[in-house]
Order: structure tokens, then C-alpha cells, then sequence
């Protein structure tokens, strides 16, 4: 669980509860330790930038490249991604991610919001939690869309990498995490 920002307790929680070995991840030394990887919600600018500092964007690059089962929620999800648009200047993500994601892209006509979202995989729809979400503007030929609001992606999986526009650690519902997991188990 990268832990230098955003809402960590959460996500934390949500793992704990479906039996994850979940730890916070600050260090290199820890993020040698993950078998996989939560990145959190929170802010994407800041989160790259203490990466950055404390040496942790550069390991992270190699693992999540090399394989490494990540799931990132909104802040998350940017870090991820290979392209944004509407990011600060000169603004780093990990990468491998083969998508282009536009940031606060809902926040134009409203800043958060709450919808009833059908997922790939999932008989019932989540509840899903969007602050200040990006979603996805385009998807490389080896992303699946799992789910959409207002026509676009919220929700996409490529291979080893999951990621969602909104925040399923936030309303206690634990499927889409438990989706992550049985990926990697
Ligand atoms: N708007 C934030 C960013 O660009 C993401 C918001 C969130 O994670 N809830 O980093």
C-alpha cells in the first residue's frame, strides 16, 4: 500500500478485512517487500513528487513494469497512467498504463459525485464515490474498459494493472478490491 499520501486508511482497511497481508508502504526497502500494490486516492501532483523524494518513483517504475499487480484509485489510477491530460507542469506518473486519463475531468460540471456503476465481473452494480475523478480519454489496444459514467471509462484493467476512476475504499464495499486480489492469487 504506497502510503506518502492519500487516503491510505481506507484502502488498508478494506484489504485487512479481506484478509490481505496490507501494509504502508514508504521506503524502498518496504515496496521490496509487496508481492502487489494499492495506490491510494488522494493528490496525484504531490503523490509523484514524494515519490520522487523518497526515492520510491524509480523502483516503483521497475516493479510495476516488470509485473507487479497494482490497483489504483483516482490519484491512483493518473499515477498509472502512461498520458494525462489537464496535469500540473512537468507532472511524473509511474507509467504502464496504457491509457490517457484526463484529471478532474468530472470536476468541470461538478466536483463529486455519487452513481450506480456496472462493472465487468460484478452481478451488482458498486456504488461508486467520484471526487475530483479523472476518467479515461483513450485506451491502448491491450486495455479492457470495465466500466463507464457519463460515456467514459471509470474502470480499466490491463493485464497486471487495475484501475478506477472513483473510490471503492470509501463506501466500505469490497468487491472490486476482492476482484484485485483473486487476480492475484
Ligand atoms: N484530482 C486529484 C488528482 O488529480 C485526484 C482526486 C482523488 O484522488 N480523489 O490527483
Amino acid at each position: 500500500m504506497f502510503a506518502l499520501q492519500g487516503d491510505v486508511r481506507e484502502h488498508l482497511a478494506t484489504l485487512t478485512e479481506l484478509g490481505a497481508d496490507a501494509f504502508s508502504v514508504r521506503r524502498p526497502e518496504e515496496l521490496a517487500r509487496c508481492d502487489a500494490l494499492v495506490l491510494p486516492g488522494g493528490e496525484s501532483t504531490t503523490m509523484a513528487k514524494l515519490a520522487r523524494t523518497f526515492e520510491l518513483l524509480e523502483p516503483l517504475r521497475e516493479r510495476v513494469a516488470s509485473g507487479m499487480p497494482t490497483f489504483g484509485t483516482c490519484a491512483g489510477m493518473i499515477l498509472l497512467a502512461d498520458r494525462i491530460l489537464d496535469g500540473a507542469v512537468g507532472q511524473e506518473t509511474i507509467g504502464g498504463l496504457d491509457v490517457t486519463v484526463r484529471r478532474n475531468a468530472f470536476g468541470r460540471q461538478v466536483d463529486s459525485f455519487e452513481s450506480e456503476v456496472d462493472v465487468v465481473g460484478l452481478d451488482e452494480p458498486v456504488h461508486a464515490v467520484f471526487i475530483r475523478a479523472p476518467w479515461v480519454e483513450e485506451v491502448g489496444p491491450e486495455v479492457e474498459v470495465l466500466a463507464e459514467a457519463e460515456g467514459h471509462p471509470v474502470a480499466v484493467r490491463q493485464g497486471h494493472l487495475l484501475a478506477t476512476s472513483f473510490h471503492p475504499e470509501v463506501d466500505g464495499d469490497g468487491r472490486i478490491h476482492r476482484l484485485f486480489l483473486e487476480q492475484i492469487r
